[in-house]
């Protein structure tokens, strides 16, 4: 069998690297020489997101959107209010999140194809908010917030910004000292392409101090001073995914050979400019909202892209991400972050174009 080439966002195809990881030696997990391979991996994340402060990511052994509830459970209050953009269906999950854990929001909604503003916030500035959940990325669509303006935005209305980076890490610059950001939320299945099974979050010294006075996270499993008592020495409060840790430390690793974040980022640029430049070569539409670089839309209007994704799975065994809801049959997304290369790049493209050729054919000979 051919091998298949992903071009979904996560998990992704992992680096061979990654997957050798698995024939060296494991450390039982509650010994030093684990907990020292941890918290040298986790000051080294938490560097590349740009937060230098001492113990102040913990990591969680579940996907991105567990991360998401234990910082509503962990970071909010009765009292808070929150803000919340929703240009999407991640944006939509931080607001069902927020709706069952009880804490107050507006939402700030946003059609598929609309940007985010300045004009957008206007009604919201001086107002007794406290908090702002973004979503830097929506990956739902592709668009990506200017982060300037939402952290000159929460600082002028004195927020807490919480900002869930899990698709625009590692593909667009991000750095939580620079905008203020009091909580990034990361998982391994995207950017890092790592397996999926674990999450990361790190904390302003602000966001710190609010969870330890806290009287009681809403989660006993996911209480995050539990957490971060344990990060000191590298631990966890219950059994991680041990495995998920050692191809951390690799790709950290792998990161640094490469040549440090600032050459990860350039590398996934390049394959997404190249990746832009080729299909507007053959006529097909991007859309006009600011784009990651993890990812790129396709707008399909004579044709209907789900028939195109369904070749290119069954004919050419190339996988790329469907829309969800009404976009379905409107938009095909390509990511540009796993595994990929140029060439594998001139062959979806290659592919794309004779499934195109295929749906209108098809069409044209019901008609
Ligand atoms: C992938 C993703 C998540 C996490 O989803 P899980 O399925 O829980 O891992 C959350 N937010 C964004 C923006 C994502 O792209």
């Amino acid at each position: 069998m051919t091998k298949n080439k992903q071009f979904i966002v996560g998990p992704v195809e992992l680096y061979q690297n990654t997957r050798d990881v698995y024939q060296k030696n494991f450390t039982y997990f509650r010994t030093s020489d684990f907990g020292d391979m941890v918290k040298a991996s986790i000051k080294e994340l938490n560097h590349l997101v740009g937060n230098d402060l001492e113990n102040s990511m913990i990591y969680l052994t579940a996907s991105g959107t567990a991360a998401m509830e234990a910082v509503i459970e962990n970071c909010t209050n009765p009292t808070d209010k929150a803000i919340v953009i929703n240009g999407g269906t991640f944006g939509h999950r931080f607001c069902e999140l927020l709706e069952y854990h009880d804490v107050e929001y507006t939402a700030i909604n946003l059609e598929w194809n609309e940007t985010l503003t300045i004009e957008h916030l206007k009604e919201y500035e001086n107002k007794d908010y406290t908090m702002l959940f973004a979503n830097l990325h929506e990956t739902s669509t592709g668009q990506l917030y200017d982060i300037k303006m939402l952290s000159e935005f929460a600082k002028r209305n004195n927020l807490l910004l919480v900002v869930d980076a899990i698709s625009t890490f590692l593909a667009d610059e991000y750095n939580m000292s620079k905008y203020g950001i009091d909580t990034t939320i990361i998982s391994s299945q995207k950017g890092l392409c790592l397996s999926a099974g674990l999450s990361f979050v790190s904390f302003s010294q602000r966001m710190l101090d609010k969870i330890s006075n806290k009287v009681k996270s809403a989660s006993k499993y996911f209480d995050f001073k539990d957490y971060l008592v344990n990060i000191t020495r590298g631990q966890t409060p219950y059994t991680p995914a041990v495995f998920i840790m050692y191809e951390l430390q690799d790709m950290l690793e792998l990161i640094k050979i490469e040549g440090g974040l600032q050459a990860r980022l350039d590398f996934i640029e390049k394959k997404c400019n190249y990746f832009r430049q080729k299909v507007s070569e053959i006529g097909l539409n991007i859309p006009d909202y600011p784009l990651s670089n993890m990812l790129t839309p396709i707008i399909f209007e004579d044709i209907k892209a789900s028939d195109v994704i369904r070749i290119l799975k069954d004919k050419y065994n190339i996988f790329v991400n469907p829309c969800g809801g009404k976009l379905a049959d409107k938009i095909i997304r390509v990511s540009h972050i796993g595994n990929t290369t140029l060439e594998d790049i001139d062959n979806l493209v290659e592919k794309m174009q004779l499934a195109i050729a295929e749906v209108k054919e098809a069409q044209y000979a019901r008609k």
